[in-house]
């Protein structure tokens, strides 16, 4: 007898993250939130008695995308300071108007666009650090987005918090508001080492460990931080963070762009996890992260857009493609990483950024129903000869049509199904009349 299920997509191709290629004639059996099985088509329709039965005959169906560095709400900052260095970006221009602009409306309505436009990318979780996370979790909830939302913290005061006590009590109070909220998870989110006092990190740290935390920090994104650092402490941001005693298995490191060999040696003895971010660290002029050296001393990355006020696109898609031929060109090597390896740092390295690679991050019995799917019949990818490729070479975002999290639909037929597009624009077009006026 059929079991009953909620619903068996059939797609052309399926890349589950699990080995390095796609599977044919197979069908994703989800019930609930969870997946429950992929199979052959013919004995997934003998097995399962699906409620909801959705074929996408010319589509990749994949993981769900992982953004694993962002700042959602600053979304509301796109194109507002553009072709600055990272320094003279922060302090003549974002932070002067987060101090101005940045409240529990702000946040909310700057997440609502961000997470509009990760989910139109394929982007289906968020690993996010900014202010009022209430809000953040607020929009993510109402609109059926995954989140992980740090608890950040920084030592000087702003809108959000006035000492690096208040921002930890205010994050700890947030963690427990939402800690049964399976679509809402949560990192502690000390901002970077320029920003954060060895005292407030080892008590960042101890909350980490003592709550099972993951920490998710910017280290090492521009070479003014590495030598700013050596003036003040003698040491590189890195071997600051190790001599506390805080690096481990639980660091998720955001851009590690200039490193040296003893940096290098310290993040792969500590297995930190590298969050890798091409766009904005180019966009920045910051440089060129050193993926291939960090692969060879087994590095875990992951990889993310940053905010879209540094990028400007929140398109993990274009990430990839920029992740794949960047690294190739400084390298010389025309066959170094292919478009499996770099999907993985979106679906299961992303997983393991937030330390949720048990639930998300492939498409297996038991995980979260978190996935999207690519048209791949448009004239832009057609001959197709390998899937992967003719996606991170020749597609882009606008080939995503349907994006399911937590086992709903969110994206039908390129259609946002939980947000109202022109009321969301018209809202937009208010806050962006507010900061010109700066
Ligand atoms: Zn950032």
């Amino acid at each position: 007898m059929s079991k009953n299920v909620d619903l068996i997509i059939s797609p052309k191709w399926i890349f589950t993250g699990v080995g390095s290629g796609v599977i044919e004639n197979s069908s994703i059996v989800i019930d609930g939130n969870l997946i429950i099985e992929i199979l052959d088509n013919t004995v997934a329709n003998e097995k399962y008695l699906a409620q909801n039965k959705v074929y996408l005959t010319d589509h990749l169906l994949m993981p769900g995308l992982i953004n694993a560095h962002t700042h959602a709400a600053m979304s509301l900052f796109k194109g507002f300071a553009d072709d600055l260095t990272l320094q003279t970006w922060l302090t003549d221009r974002i932070w002067p108007a987060e101090k101005k602009f940045v409240d529990e409306k702000f946040v909310y309505q700057g997440s609502r666009l961000a997470i509009a436009e990760m989910i139109r990318s394929g982007v289906t979780t968020f690993n996010d650090m900014y202010f009022f996370p209430k809000e953040t979790a607020e929009a993510a909830m109402q609109i059926g987005m995954r989140a992980n939302l740090g608890l950040v913290l920084l030592e000087f005061p702003t809108k959000y918090a006035s000492d690096p006590d208040d921002y930890l009590t205010k994050g700890l109070a947030f963690r427990d508001l939402y800690r049964d909220e399976v679509l809402i998870t949560t990192s502690m989110a000390p901002h970077a080492p320029y920003s954060v006092s060895d005292e407030s990190f080892i008590k960042v740290n101890t909350y980490a460990q003592e709550l099972d935390l993951k920490v998710h920090v910017h280290l090492h994104e521009t070479k003014f931080e590495v030598e700013e650092s050596l003036k003040s402490y003698g040491l590189t941001p890195i071997q600051r963070l190790d001599a506390l005693g805080i690096l481990g298995p639980h660091i998720s490191a955001a851009h590690c762009v200039h490193l040296n060999d003893t940096d290098l040696d310290i993040l792969a003895k500590n297995n930190v996890c590298v969050i890798y971010n091409p766009s904005s660290n180019l966009k920045l002029g910051s440089g060129l992260a050193d993926i291939k050296t960090m692969l060879e001393h087994d590095i875990c990355i992951a990889i993310g857009t940053d905010s879209s006020a540094s990028n400007n696109r929140l398109d993990i898609l274009s990430e990839l493609n920029c992740a794949l031929l960047i690294n190739k060109g400084v390298n010389h090597e025309a066959d170094f990483l292919n478009p499996s390896e770099v999907l993985k740092m979106a679906t299961i390295n992303g997983a393991k950024a937030i330390g949720q690679e048990s639930r998300l991050g492939s498409l297996e019995s038991g995980k979260y129903a978190d996935l999207v799917a690519i048209n791949m019949n448009c004239l832009e990818m057609k001959p197709i000869y390998e899937p992967l490729a003719s996606l991170l070479y020749s597609g882009n975002r606008s080939m995503v049509t349907d994006v399911w999290i937590n086992g709903q639909p969110q994206l039908r037929d390129q259609e946002l199904i939980n947000i109202d597009v022109n009321e969301l624009l018209n809202g937009i077009d208010s806050w962006k009349h507010k900061i010109s006026q700066i």
